[in-house]
């Protein structure tokens, strides 16, 4: 048997007397979108900063590409090429846009590049300068390369929340309710944009997200969480059928609950 690509196995977490996640197991193929759903309080956040490595379970395993990621800290996962999104919208706002994006860049340029001879330093900043230009542009934020991150409206702060976490050129994404606040027609940009990370680029995607239009419409299987245990997996059809979710979750109206 082959392992997957990327794997929670049995994990549990505790604060204090809350154990926040339960024997939780799940995996995700390269190049799929595998969302994470449930009430508030259902552990979905706390599972995401397991994978970041911000906190670490008190049993159970955390597996990308065959490799435990029990042993890696925080600090070193975007060299492993895992990137991630907040929930909390994460971004310098006293630096510009393309600043931020440079910062999301800075685990793929070399450290040793500020010892080269001027001339090629300057070459690799160039370089990186239009990369990040260009994936500025792939977002509709060019036009707002100087601004600063603090003047940007919230949708185009969520992605640039994301553009920057794509400058590290993950294999694997963490996204925290990336279509929480946005508008309808930037949640349809968002699906389109999810879609071809997936499919074009290979990249896998764990997503947490209330906005049931989008997780339908772009996840490959579910895995359903409510207070820390999972209830349910399977594919969009599957979830929007399983009584059990419906009951803790989805409702009766198949609306976008929260
Ligand atoms: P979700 O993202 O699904 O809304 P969370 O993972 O943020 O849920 O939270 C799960 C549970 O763990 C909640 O009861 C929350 O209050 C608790 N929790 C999360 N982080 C901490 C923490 N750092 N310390 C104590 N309790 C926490
Ligand atoms: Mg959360």
């Amino acid at each position: 048997m082959t392992s997957p690509f990327f794997s929670l196995d049995n994990i549990d977490v505790k604060f204090g007397g809350l154990h926040a996640v339960q024997g939780l197991s799940l995996s995700a193929e390269a190049g799929k979108i595998h969302a994470l759903i449930g009430p508030n309080g259902a552990g979905k956040s706390t599972t995401l900063n397991c994978i970041s490595r911000f906190y670490t379970p008190s049993s159970g395993d955390i597996r990308f590409e065959g490799k435990s990621l029990l042993a890696t800290p925080a600090h070193a996962i975007s060299g492993l090429g895992i990137a991630r999104t907040f929930q909390n919208i994460e971004l310098c706002m006293q630096m510009t846009a393309l600043e931020n994006v440079l910062v999301g860049m800075s685990a793929v340029i070399p450290k040793y590049s500020a010892f080269f001879p001027g001339t090629r330093r300057r070459e690799i900043e160039a370089e990186a300068i239009k990369e990040a230009e260009a994936l500025l542009d792939s977002f509709g934020l060019l036009s707002e390369r100087d601004s600063l991150a603090e003047s940007l409206d919230y949708g185009r702060q969520k992605l640039l929340d994301l553009a920057r976490a794509l400058a590290s050129k993950p294999r694997l994404l963490l996204l925290d309710e990336p279509a929480a606040g946005l508008r309808n027609q930037d949640i349809a940009a968002l699906n389109t944009l999810l879609k071809q990370l997936a499919s074009e680029r290979g990249i896998t995607i764990i997503l947490i997200e209330h906005v049931m239009q989008l997780v339908m419409g772009v996840a490959d299987s579910i895995t359903v969480l409510n207070f820390g245990q999972k209830i349910a997996e399977g594919t969009p059809a599957e979830i929007r059928s399983n009584e059990d979710v419906i009951e803790a979750y989805l409702g009766k109206g198949d609306h976008a609950p929260g």
